[in-house]
């Protein structure tokens, strides 16, 4: 058996009996805190890095936490986006990215890429954020590069996601938040886009003033 098959076995013994309600509460609806779009690489583990139980969050993956562009064709993305967005009305939407990705060092290196003929025409649409790097990085180190394109990768897909009609009118609305995530796969860092400073910084740094606000309610209902 394999092990992942083996782990069911492990869940449905060890982990569901002692979660039951929450899984019976859960086959009556979900109400996910966020849309949490992130790469599909197998390191990202979402729920340990969030600390967040099934039914937090509405999860998409694929190879370079990418959002193509609305257009009429109908995707995958775009039919997920939509029904998180307009049906489930989610209050966040977080674009993760994450340090080694395979997929942005492929769109760095898209020459490399001839035999993956479907990854290349997908890593397309990250090429405005390597079109900056190559702008505003030319001459620095590779690492330095590679570490700029995750963060312009993670502010290109906030802009696609932008131009999806259902993403634009909530936002329009002013309840719904667009987060741009780095998580850092060595350190467990998260670093956070601050669109007042232009820049990521520590999530700790970036929500600070959440965290400080949530305190001061909590003292207040005490
Ligand atoms: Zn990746």
């Amino acid at each position: 058996m394999p092990r992942f098959a083996a782990g069911v076995v492990r869940f449905q013994n060890d982990v569901y009996p002692q979660k039951k309600e929450l899984f019976e509460k859960l086959s009556l609806g979900q109400s996910p805190e966020a849309l949490f779009i992130t790469c599909s690489d197998s390191r990202i583990e979402t729920a340990m890095i969030t600390q967040t139980a099934p039914g937090e969050l509405f999860i998409c993956r694929n190879a370079g936490n990418i959002v193509p562009p609305h257009t009429n064709h109908t995707g995958g993305m775009t039919a997920s986006i939509e029904f998180a967005v307009a049906a489930l009305q989610v209050p966040h939407i977080v674009v993760c990215g994450h340090t080694e990705c395979g997929a942005m060092k492929g769109a760095m290196n898209p020459e490399g890429l001839d035999g993956l003929p479907h990854v290349k025409e997908w890593l397309s649409f990250s090429k405005a954020a390597v079109d900056v790097v190559n702008e505003l990085g030319s001459g620095k180190p590779e690492s330095e590069r590679m570490d700029m394109l995750l963060e312009q990768n993670v502010i290109l897909q906030l802009q696609h996601l932008k131009t999806h009609p259902t993403v634009a009118a909530r936002i329009a609305k002013g309840d719904l938040t667009l987060h741009g995530w780095v998580y850092d796969i060595k350190t467990g860092g998260v670093n956070a886009y601050d669109e007042t400073q232009s820049k990521f910084v520590p999530v700790n740094d970036r929500y600070a003033a959440e965290v400080a606000r949530h305190l001061s309610d909590h003292d207040c209902a005490a």
